[in-house]
Formats: C-alpha cells, sequence, structure tokens
C-alpha cells in the first residue's frame, strides 16, 4: 500500500534510529550494506510518474476530481441517494443545512485527500457552533471543520480545525481567519477488521493542515461520534462525506476537492 510505506519511510527518518541510536539489526544491515551495497538497492516496484499540478490549486495527473467548481455531479446526498443539492456558485460549494450531509458515489479505501474550507467572515456563533462542517473518511471518522482561528473561539482541542473529532488534537493550530481559504492535504489508511467483525489494524491518518503538520500517522480509535467511546463497526470502502452540521451559524464553503487512490 503506497501511503503505508510513505508513512512508514516517514516514521523511520523520526525514529531514534535516524538520529544515531543504534540497534543490533541496523548494525547488521549497515555491515551487510558496505560489504555488498546492492543489498540496500531496490529497483522493483517502479513508482508511477505523476506530474504534479502548477500551484497547489491544481491537481496532479491521477486524481479522481471530486469537485473542481463546476458541479456536484460526482456526489449524492447521504440521507436518501438523490443528487447532491449544496449550493454550486462562483466555482465553489456551499453547505445547505436544509438537506443535509452529501457523500461521494465512489466508495474508496485508503487515499489521499485535497480538499479547501473557507469560514465565511461573517460568522457568528462560539464553540461548535461557529462555522462546524467536517470530512468524514469511509463516511465515519471525522476531521473536524471549525472556526478556531488564532484559538479565540473556547472549544475541546479535540474538537478544533485539525482534530480528529473527540480524539486526537492537532499538533498546531495554522488556520486562517474567517473569510480566507484553509486546506487539509490527508494521508488515510483504512482500517483492517478480522472475519468476526473485530479490528484487526486501526484507521490511521496523517493531516497537513494549511502546510502544517498536525496530525502524524495518528490512529484513529473508532467512528467519531460525541459519546465517550468511539467503536468500529466492521465496513468495505465507503464513501467520503461532509457535513452538514445542524448549528445557526452561516454555512461554510469548499472548493478543488481530489481524491488519489
Ligand atoms: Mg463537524
Amino acid at each position: 500500500m503506497k501511503y503505508n510505506q510513505i508513512l512508514t519511510a516517514a516514521l523511520l527518518f523520526l525514529s531514534p534510529i535516524a538520529y544515531g541510536q543504534t540497534t543490533s539489526a541496523t548494525i547488521k544491515q549497515a555491515n551487510l550494506s558496505s560489504a555488498n551495497p546492492t543489498n540496500a538497492e531496490i529497483f522493483t516496484p517502479v513508482p508511477n510518474v505523476v506530474t504534479p499540478g502548477k500551484s497547489f490549486a491544481n491537481a496532479p495527473s491521477d486524481a479522481i476530481i471530486l469537485f473542481d467548481g463546476k458541479n456536484l455531479d460526482e456526489w449524492v446526498t447521504s440521507k436518501d441517494q438523490s443528487a447532491a443539492k449544496w449550493t454550486v456558485a462562483n466555482d465553489i460549494l456551499t453547505v445547505d443545512k436544509t438537506v443535509g450531509d452529501i457523500e461521494t458515489k465512489k466508495k474508496f479505501t485508503s487515499f489521499q485527500l485535497h480538499i479547501e474550507w473557507k469560514v465565511p467572515a461573517d460568522i457568528t456563533g462560539t464553540g461548535q457552533a461557529r462555522g462546524n462542517s467536517g470530512i468524514f473518511l469511509s463516511g465515519k471518522y471525522e476531521i473536524q471543520v471549525l472556526d478556531t482561528y488564532n484559538n479565540d473561539n473556547k472549544t475541546y482541542t479535540n474538537g478544533m480545525a485539525g482534530s480528529v473529532y473527540r480524539e486526537s488534537i492537532p499538533l498546531a493550530n495554522p488556520a486562517k481567519k474567517a473569510g480566507e481559504w484553509n486546506r487539509y492535504d490527508i494521508a488515510y489508511s483504512a482500517p483492517e477488521f478480522n472475519a468476526d467483525g473485530t479490528v484487526s489494524n486501526p484507521g490511521r491518518v496523517t493531516i497537513f493542515f494549511n502546510g502544517v503538520l498536525v496530525q502524524n500517522n495518528v490512529a484513529i480509535e473508532g467512528a467519531t461520534s460525541t459519546g465517550v467511546k468511539h467503536v468500529y463497526v466492521a465496513h468495505g470502502p465507503a464513501s467520503l462525506r461532509l457535513q452538514a452540521h445542524g448549528d445557526k451559524s452561516a454555512p461554510i464553503s469548499y472548493r478543488n476537492i481530489w481524491i488519489r487512490e
């Protein structure tokens, strides 16, 4: 799995071994490597060539475009699978709280996701009732969207923007102020389950929030909810879901949503 390999490489780099501490295993490997350097050289598989976007605003060549400003053809209403009815105007997508959550027609397992979001400049409300939305990985695990710019809006920190909702506090708060666009770049490894439905490998998520690492290979505890204990229920490939939160503040907007499997 590509993303697991990326995460493993990142963890190896960050591990104590990378800072000069050694174990017998690494010493052995080093000796082998110096005796025959080809032992450490791997030639297959060959990574696919991917043309990067001209800027962060452009999707790479192998991305599945979920929203590019034109329409909601890739989305349906979660509650009844009818055509998605959020508002598309001026190349952006704005939540319609009267129609509820929307989700992708396509189902995904593990992926890389890019998504941009903006809280309206005239946002009102406090705590979780101020620009609340969310991005549900596998339709179940919420990465919170909320106006928590400059830590001005007090709320529980594992419910801030960039949190795994009610699970994991973001490592930093790089949120932009209301009226400005934010971006999430998310690497997600879907959970794996045993035949009896129990989880064998939890889901994991790494999040860059406006280019700043806020979740680093964090294990997801279970389907996020307001309950104290989050639990897993076995599932396969699933839709990506966006939240129409029921608070009274003005709805937030999204743009430039793409995913790589
Ligand atoms: Mg939310």
